[in-house]
């Protein structure tokens, strides 16, 4: 028989304690972003090859090797999102959102694909969550959004434990001369690089900057610096988000060989690294995309600051510091029962735990108490109720404390409440649907208002 299909490689099934440490991570962000005003954006896993393409760059790692593409029914190409940034930026162009107050604050969660190279803390399907402030161009964007970033670290208890790399890559103009400059300066020195190096040498030598080589490494202490070549602007530009970063009282290491992998980047770029020193040490990182809206095809520039962390990242960094979570989803009592008579006992019952905001799970099936007992055991319950058929007669059950291994018997009515007595009540989900709802009362026109 053919062998059972099995998950694509290096991507990962989420369950049980991790898919809990996501769920604070997730909490934790939307917390922060909505205090600071951004609001959730979802974007289709699936966009067009095209707008990938045009964003990042025909030469860029994540096009020329990372993309999972496809060709649906009707033979067009799409890919599945390397990242959000571009899908976000056309999905504010699309819909017009620049007709509602500028600038437009964004946040996402979402599943992203690269045909990455096999490697520990690299995946083909993870998740980042990032902000965009799409629509207006000022520094104090650039510092808030940093501090933004830093407030969701330090929510997720990793105050301490990262560093603000920062840096400014001017705009294209000013840019473009450096990188000739650079691209003399290590032309002189080309016997001294690697094959990988020569190559970026020739196509994109700002990526030299990234080099793992200690020998650029060294050089790099001495080549050309990009804010050499900042016009006053541009400068003034990365002097006030400093001043503002100060203000905000975010700690910072300029790095003046801190490029972006895409090439969209314009003033300021920053990043997170947890400061292990492993290849994979960055949180994430965000800069200033002035110029991506004209590059995919809009016909005017559109100002944008936006970043995202890797969410694996966050989740095994938050896991490593040892901190436990409160466990939702534990089961607080479960009801076991030996014979119909019980099980009509504990139907309405195991409901009206359900009602009091209990986890309640209910043996449902006919195996002995022993397997039933393991179960529950399994499961870590706290509690666990046993009806047999004498207590069914009796109106009684015996209530098993999995803790601290007591066994007393309880009447059935006062069962819950000696249950709810012994539950930390923050381990509650007290989560009331209706209590989302809000009642909008119907404008009653004045008549006549529609006479004209
Ligand atoms: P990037 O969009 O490449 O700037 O990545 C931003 C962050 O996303 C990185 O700092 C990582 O934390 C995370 N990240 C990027 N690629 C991967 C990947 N293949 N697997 C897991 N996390 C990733």
């Amino acid at each position: 028989m053919a062998e059972f299909p099995q998950r694509v490689r290096w991507m990962q099934d989420f369950f049980g304690e991790y898919q809990r440490y996501f769920n604070f991570v997730k909490k934790v962000v939307r917390h922060e972003f909505r205090k600071s005003g951004f609001t959730r954006i979802s974007t289709p896993v699936v966009e067009t090859k095209e707008l990938i393409v045009r964003s990042a760059g025909i030469g860029s790692d994540v096009v020329s090797k990372e993309m999972y593409e496809l060709t649906d029914k009707k033979g067009r190409e799409l890919v599945l999102k390397p990242e959000s940034t571009p899908g976000v930026l056309r999905a504010y162009i699309e819909n017009n959102l620049q007709e509602e107050p500028q600038p437009v604050y964004w946040y996402y969660m979402e599943p992203h694909f690269r045909y990455d190279r096999p490697q520990k803390g690299r995946y083909r399907q993870f998740h980042q969550m990032g902000g965009e402030i799409i629509g207006e161009v000022d520094p104090i964007l650039d510092a808030n959004m940093i501090y933004v970033g830093c407030s969701i670290l330090d929510g997720l208890g990793l105050k301490g434990k990262y560093t603000v790399k920062l840096n400014t890559l001017g705009i294209p103009k000013e840019r473009e001369k450096y990188i000739l400059e650079l691209q003399s300066f290590f032309e002189a020195r080309r016997h001294l690089l690697d094959e990988v190096d020569q190559a970026r040498l020739s196509t994109n030598p700002l990526r030299l900057l990234d080099s793992k080589n200690e020998d650029v490494k060294e050089l790099l202490k001495v080549a050309p610096k990009m804010t050499d070549f900042l016009k006053k602007e541009s400068s003034e530009f990365y002097a006030k988000v400093k001043e503002y970063l100060d203000i905000l009282g975010v700690a910072y290491v300029e790095d003046h060989t801190l490029v972006r992998g895409l090439d969209y980047y314009s003033h300021t770029v920053w990043e997170w690294v947890d400061g292990s020193g492993r290849t994979q040490d960055s949180f994430g990182g965000g800069g200033r995309y002035d110029g991506l809206a004209k590059v995919l095809g809009h016909k005017e520039e559109i100002p944008a600051v936006g970043f995202a962390f890797g969410a694996e990242r966050l989740i095994e960094a938050v896991m490593d510091t040892g901190v436990t979570l409160r466990n939702k989803d534990g089961i607080h009592l479960c009801f076991i029962q030996l014979g119909d008579e019980a099980k009509k006992i504990m139907l309405p019952l195991s409901i009206e735990a359900r009602n009091r905001w209990l986890n309640s799970l209910l043996s449902l099936g006919t195996p002995s108490l022993k397997i039933q007992m393991k179960k529950a055991n399994r499961l870590k319950a706290r509690f666990v109720a046993i009806v047999g058929i004498m207590e069914a007669k009796k109106g009684v059950c015996q209530l098993k404390d999995m803790l601290h291994g007591t066994q007393v018997e309880v009447k059935i009515q006062d069962l819950l409440d000696r249950v709810i007595a012994e539950i930390d009540p923050n381990e509650l989900d007290f989560y009331v649907p209706a209590k989302d709802w809000v009642i909008v009362e119907p404008i009653v026109e004045a008549e006549g208002e529609f006479a004209n």
